[in-house]
């Protein structure tokens, strides 16, 4: 297998089906990648997401470096080992977290120092550190470290902010290629920056394009601007990317917010939702999330998603899983996650089927008809 190597097999419209071939494996795009936080994807083994479909995890930087410590990891042969997933890990660079979950952050050129959520201990990370800490866990895909700014700032804080970034991106770059081992069986993301701006979004896409990288994240969205301001960036942000590279929306999301961002050239993603909302009751379905512990459900004989082929599906009903998550089982967290893990890959592999067969239009109106939002 190569180091990093995008194939793209079919394009409809401004949607692409593609192959990301690496030397752990390969992952099919357009991809959803399950959130292992702390070296696991809550409440599911490695085999049985691997057996929903996933190619490649996302692990979190901040939360490994201070529990376990990537220190830790990398005396225990890495964070493939650790967990027992043998497969791609792409890994953030720990700047959204914390400059979102970590107490008394001090901004600098230099980083960002922070006190820890967990027990207060002062640490500072850097493009250099974040580089660091994700060689030490092993990462297959090493997010650039980035500069976070609410959507809501000014357009002088956002360029500032942007422009902070793009220095950064280049220190990430050098950390990176610094570590000769890891580079060469590991690929490094550039992040655009640029908040609801397009032309700040031009000028952080050109110069990360100048600095390099193997592939491109759309940052700094799905951060509470909305669906329709953030399809609005999609409209144009994806094509001032390199567009023989895979495009990565970070953080997103919702079922519907997928197939329209699928529909504006995105390749990759992420998101808690299929694995959080397992653990708080709701559970996704062709027709809209239905929250499992509402009365209605107590004596319903069916799977929880009729139109789903998951293990959970074919054997037990939303009367016992109703019954588990009502008593606080253990196993009805667990059901409810698998089985939320397999309808975000049924979807990723009915949209990546919808693009071979030219397509998408027809499933996208389709599955917008279908799916409401607000059923429950
Ligand atoms: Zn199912």
């Amino acid at each position: 297998m190569p180091r990093f190597q995008f194939t793209i097999h079919a394009t409809d419209g401004k949607a692409r089906r593609g192959t990301i071939a690496m030397q752990r494996g390969e992952i099919r795009t357009p991809a959803f990648m399950p959130v292992g936080t702390a070296a696991t994807v809550k409440a599911v083994k490695p085999q049985d997401v691997r057996a929903s479909g996933a190619d490649i995890l996302l692990g979190n930087t901040y939360h490994l470096m201070l529990r376990p410590t990537a220190e830790r990891v990398a005396r225990l042969g890495g964070l493939h080992k650790f967990m027992g997933w043998d497969r791609p890990i792409l890994t953030d660079s720990g700047g959204y977290q914390v400059m979102s979950l970590s107490e008394l952050t001090k901004r600098s050129e230099e980083g960002v120092a922070f006190a820890s959520h967990l027990d207060g201990s002062r640490h500072m990370m850097s493009p250099e550190r974040s580089m660091e800490i994700q060689r030490l866990l092993g990462s297959d895909i090493v997010m650039a470290f980035d500069e976070l700014v609410p959507t809501t700032s000014t357009r002088d804080v956002q360029a500032k902010a942007m422009e902070r970034s793009m220095r950064w991106a280049k220190r990430s770059r050098a950390g990176f290629d610094s570590g000769e081992e890891h580079a060469a069986r590991a690929a490094l993301f550039g992040i655009q920056q640029g908040a609801l701006d397009e032309g700040l979004r031009q000028a952080s896409a050109d110069a990360l394009k100048d600095i390099g990288f193997d592939g491109y994240a759309v940052g700094g969205l799905a951060v509470g601007e909305g669906q329709e301001a953030m399809f609005g960036v999609l409209d144009y942000a994806p094509g001032q990317l390199d567009e023989t590279k895979p495009r990565y929306l970070m953080g997103v999301g919702k079922p519907d917010d997928i197939v329209g961002a699928v529909e504006r050239g995105i390749d990759m993603f992420d998101c808690v939702l299929p694995t959080r909302s397992g653990r708080t009751g709701q559970a996704f379905t062709r027709e809209g999330p239905i929250n499992i512990r509402n009365a209605k459900f107590a004596e319903d004989q069916g799977p929880l998603d009729p139109a789903c082929a998951c293990p959970v599906c074919g054997t037990w009903s939303r009367a016992y899983i109703h019954h588990l998550v009502r008593a606080g089982e253990i196993l009805g967290a667990m059901l409810m996650t698998e089985h939320n893990l397999w309808f975000y890959q049924s979807l990723m592999a009915d949209l990546r089927a919808a693009i071979e067969e030219q397509r998408l239009t027809a499933f996208a109106n389709d599955f917008r008809a279908k799916y409401q939002t607000t059923k429950g």
